[in-house]
């Protein structure tokens, strides 16, 4: 296999749900929880002259034309956030301290990026990530979480640790895999004061100081 075959390979939940052991694995969202996602996609919105209002923890029905302050349809988010990942998927900063931390979980944690990115994007993503110090393979999903984490976990002998920023995300997995630790993490202070803990959460922990802390309590 080639150098680029294996990356890519490493990249696809099959494969690499073919290389689990029994180390726990740890699943991690990528935008507001490894990337400041809504602080880059503020800056795409205003170069489009549109403004995003952060009045409640969601972006449909939050995002305005800046002259006239019409509200932007919400059937119209979902092809303004597709626009958004084509154009920045690989200029997203890194949120503080992610890279260190997980670097030092490696050693304990079998890690993979569980992250809503269009499929077309995921090697760029996956370029971007690493480009911060996270190096790990890169799941595209798309939808519910839930159906991919259970198919990774019957996969492997170990426990399985999530962490999302989205509260459907935690309950779509709580459903479908309710063994996993579920930690709800929102990075953004701005977003992270809109929001409580994620109702099928079992801890919210929004920095990684803390959260690298709790995983490392989890092992023992
Ligand atoms: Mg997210």
């Amino acid at each position: 296999m080639t150098l680029s075959a294996e990356r890519h390979a490493a990249h696809d939940p099959d494969d690499f749900a073919g290389t689990l052991d029994n180390r726990p694995l740890l699943l991690v969202d990528a935008d507001e929880v490894l990337l400041r996602f809504v602080e880059r996609l503020e800056r795409y919105l205003e170069s489009q002259g549109l403004l995003l209002r952060l009045d409640s923890f969601r972006l449909s029905g939050n995002i305005f034309t800046r002259d006239s302050g019409a509200p932007v349809p919400p059937a119209h988010t979902k092809g303004l956030i597709s626009d958004f990942f084509d154009a920045c998927v690989d200029d997203i900063d890194a949120v503080p301290d992610a890279a260190a931390a997980l670097d030092r979980l490696s050693g304990a944690y079998r890690i993979a990026i569980l992250s809503n990115v269009p499929a077309r994007c995921r090697d760029r993503r996956a370029a971007a990530l690493a480009g911060h110090g996270m190096a790990f393979p890169v799941l595209a999903n798309s939808g519910e979480k839930g159906p991919v984490v259970r198919s990774l976990a019957d996969r492997t002998q170990g426990p399985v640790v999530f962490i999302d920023d989205l509260p459907p995300q935690v309950s779509s997995v709580a459903a479908h895999a309710p063994e996993t630790h579920r930690i709800h993490s929102v990075a953004d202070p701005r977003l992270a004061r809109l929001i409580g803990k994620a109702e099928h959460a079992h801890i919210r922990l929004d920095d990684w100081t803390a959260l690298e802390a709790h995983l490392f309590g989890l092992l023992a």
